[in-house]
């Protein structure tokens, strides 16, 4: 694998070998120059490498004449919500993510919070190729601050959402085991969850960026979580990636739900209180189109990518939307997947419920999704593959929207280049896992041939 991926929203390496000093300088003095010495917010995951990248990260952008505001460790969506409070020119993450340990990057902001798009992540790599820095004499050199509060905002933010009934959510007295994998969600999920009335028990929750597991919270790296709850008797299992915009649920059985009900749980919820559009990316569980037609509700589809889904949001007015990974967007708080939004709404929507988590989950329609990957050389050997299958296929129903997806009556198979990783997923979604994994088998055997 390809040790440094660079795309729009920023860059993600391994440590020494894609991502040095050297790489995380010419980013920040790109980054600088494109926010022409303005204000930037700067926050990181909790990565034992993250005060290295933070202080050669923090050097490009004082050379660069920039202001930059340090809101310490914060999740993603903690340190987007700053950028847009604080009226910044810009903001950078330091985090890779749902990535191992060995791993770390920068994610770049607009001063809106958003990601940057495509064109404004254009301009920043431009300037780093052609290593066009504005760089500034002594007088022209940038300050550094510390703001203590971007917790604390965030937290206030989404408790004081309209439709949110704390007194009912405190009743409830949730008994709640959360998992952090001693990512940055330690340092505001268990506010959180006592400023919802819960009683906690906590899994890997110091920040000490020293991941006991693979960090991604799919289910199969959930067992600690699931035996937890179990021993614990709770009302449910809760796991955030180290950077926390993405949210898994466990039920009172131990059970992963999979991070597709996440989303499914949050918009069946929101849609209740206030209909409207909802917006998801074109890989996200065709659940969230049943949930929607039960309100008289409809889903918009984007390419993968959260900027998509938000911008399209912005776009259409809706009303939530995100992405099937975990990824709860609710543009009262911010347009940015937001694990908190994702907790709040979804302990909301049991305390309105008269049963277990189990229960409620069973209440949507259900799905099963098959992943598979394959690794790629180059881009010329995906654009073969994409042509191979989109021509194989011209009879059926297809959604070119972001690779090939092939639609059919209650299924669905798609491939695609990922974003971030030099290979091509494969998905399918149907009614039972033997159907899915047989879709995806079905274009697996293709790309080998
Ligand atoms: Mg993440």
């Amino acid at each position: 694998m390809s040790q440094l991926m660079v795309s729009i929203s920023g860059v993600r390496g391994i440590i020494d070998q894609g991502l040095t000093p050297e790489v995380a300088l010419s980013f920040a003095q790109a980054f600088g120059s494109y926010c022409n010495g303005g204000k930037v917010v700067i926050g990181r995951d909790s990565r034992v490498s993250g005060p290295m990248i933070q202080n050669v990260v923090t050097a490009g952008l004082l050379a660069t004449g920039c202001q930059v505001i340090d809101v310490g460790i914060a999740p993603t969506p903690t340190v987007q919500l700053a950028t847009e409070n604080l009226h910044a020119a810009g903001g950078i993450i330091l985090t890779a993510s749902h990535n191992p340990v060995m791993w770390n990057g920068l994610k770049l902001l607009a001063p809106d919070g958003l990601f940057l798009d495509g064109e404004q992540g254009a301009q920043v790599l431009a300037l780093r190729e052609q290593r066009n820095f504005a760089l500034k004499t002594w007088e022209g050199l940038g300050s550094a601050s510390v703001y203590e509060k971007a917790v604390t905002d965030h937290l206030k933010k989404v408790l004081g959402l309209s439709f949110l009934n704390l007194a009912a959510i405190r009743q409830r007295k949730f008994k709640v085991v959360a998992d952090c994998v001693h990512g940055a969600g330690g340092v505001i999920v268990p506010q959180l969850l006592e400023a919802l009335g819960c009683e906690t028990v906590f899994l890997n929750l110091e920040p000490t960026g020293r991941f006991p597991r693979n960090p991604e919270p799919t289910p199969e790296n959930l067992t600690q979580l699931g035996e937890a709850v179990r021993a614990h008797r709770a009302d449910l299992g809760l796991a955030v990636d180290p950077d926390a915009d993405r949210l898994a649920l466990v039920s009172e059985k131990g059970v992963p739900l999979g991070e597709e009900y996440t989303l499914a749980l949050a918009v069946d919820f929101l849609l209740r209180e206030r209909k409207g559009k909802v917006a998801a990316n074109v890989s996200t569980s065709m659940v969230l189109d049943d949930i929607a037609a039960k309100y008289g509700c409809a889903v918009e589809r984007t390419r993968v990518g959260e900027i998509n889904v938000a911008k399209r949001m912005r776009e259409i007015g809706a009303v939530i939307g995100g992405e099937g990974n975990g990824g709860v967007i609710l543009p009262d708080v911010h347009l940015g997947r937001d694990a908190m939004v994702g907790i709040a709404l979804i302990l909301q929507h049991l305390a309105n419920f008269p049963g277990p988590l189990s229960e409620l989950h069973l209440s949507l329609p259900q799905y099963v999704m098959c992943r598979r990957k394959v690794e790629v050389e180059t881009q010329a050997q995906t654009a073969k593959l994409l042509e191979r299958i989109k021509g194989k296929y011209r009879n059926e129903k297809l959604d070119l929207l972001d690779g090939v997806k092939i639609l059919r009556a209650q299924s669905w198979v798609q491939v695609r280049a990922s974003n971030t990783e030099p290979i091509i997923r494969i998905m399918s979604e149907a009614a039972t896992p033997a159907e899915a994994e047989g879709l995806c088998e079905e274009l697996m055997a293709l790309m080998k041939t």
